[in-house]
């Protein structure tokens, strides 16, 4: 099968967000995912205030707004005090916070705007392959299709088929150190509208509230379950951890 239409790769807030860029500019594009199912996962929660401008004109930032919280900065701490707190709140900008909403959520809401305009993500299709020539692009899907679409977009995320398959490469560089991503129920009296970083010795422990009683916990320290249980001040004592 041949055809011009647009192909995305990945349905992730990447490719969602490609997809709905462009029905804004009246291209229709195809856009395939290899996971039966979206995620269920918070993943990236913080959703900056460009991103908010950008997706405005789409009616997404309103339902955004509308179920996410605002961090409305950072406070800093050593184990028993508080060192700063560095506040957005005089940003020179219209949304001068980060906007805490779970991935999950913002691909249900750029799924749903692609749903209202026509667009359905085609799923449990993948990548397979991606060639270039003369000019051309041959793309070659999991359902046995091979398209030549107009143009590809990679969304695929960090494990990208499309880049390995044109042979980019992704230079970086990581951590020698483990870092630990919790999302736990905890209660707490940390203040709940900023981002409260703990330095301490051996690293740093982060906590954002994400909705309710539940929170996400980064942190680099060898043991953070721990760490917190054992309670470097009295400020956090868990549940669920
Ligand atoms: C546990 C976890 C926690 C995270 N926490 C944070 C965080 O707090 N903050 C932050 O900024 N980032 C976080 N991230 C990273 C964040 O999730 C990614 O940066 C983000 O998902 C990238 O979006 P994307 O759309 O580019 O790619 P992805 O969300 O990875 O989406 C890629 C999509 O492509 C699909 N796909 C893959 N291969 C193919 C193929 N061959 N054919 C078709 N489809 C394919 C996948 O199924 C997937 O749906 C976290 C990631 C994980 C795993």
């Amino acid at each position: 099968m041949t055809t011009e239409t647009p192909l995305i790769v990945g349905a992730g807030p990447t490719g969602l967000a490609a997809a709905l860029f462009l029905r804004e500019r009246g291209i229709l594009a195809r856009i395939i995912d290899s996971a039966d199912k979206p995620t269920t996962q918070s993943k990236a929660l913080g959703v900056n205030p460009r991103t908010l401008d950008l997706l405005e004109s789409t009616g997404v930032t309103d339902r955004m707004l509308e179920i996410g919280r605002m961090a409305r900065g950072m406070n800093l701490w050593r184990p028993d005090r508080k060192l700063a707190t560095i506040g957005l709140g005089d940003a020179d900008h219209r949304f001068p916070f980060m906007l805490v909403l779970s991935q999950m959520e913002s691909e249900r809401l750029l799924t749903e705007a692609l749903t209202e305009r026509g667009i359905t993500i085609e799923r449990g299709i993948g990548l397979t392959d991606i060639a270039t020539a003369d000019g051309g692009i041959t793309a070659t899907l999991s359902n046995g299709e091979t398209l030549t679409p107009s143009v590809v977009l990679g969304a695929d995320g960090a494990h990208s088929t499309v880049r390995k398959s044109l042979g980019r490469d992704f230079p970086g560089s990581a951590y020698p150190e483990p870092w630990y991503l919790y999302d736990a129920r905890l209660q707490t009296t940390l203040d709940d509208e900023f981002i409260n970083a703990f330095l301490l010795d051996d690293g740093v422990l982060l906590f954002i509230r994400i909705k309710d009683n539940l929170w996400r916990i980064v942190s680099n320290v060898v043991d953070p379950p721990h760490s917190i249980a054992t309670g470097h001040n009295d400020r956090f004592s868990t549940m669920g951890l």
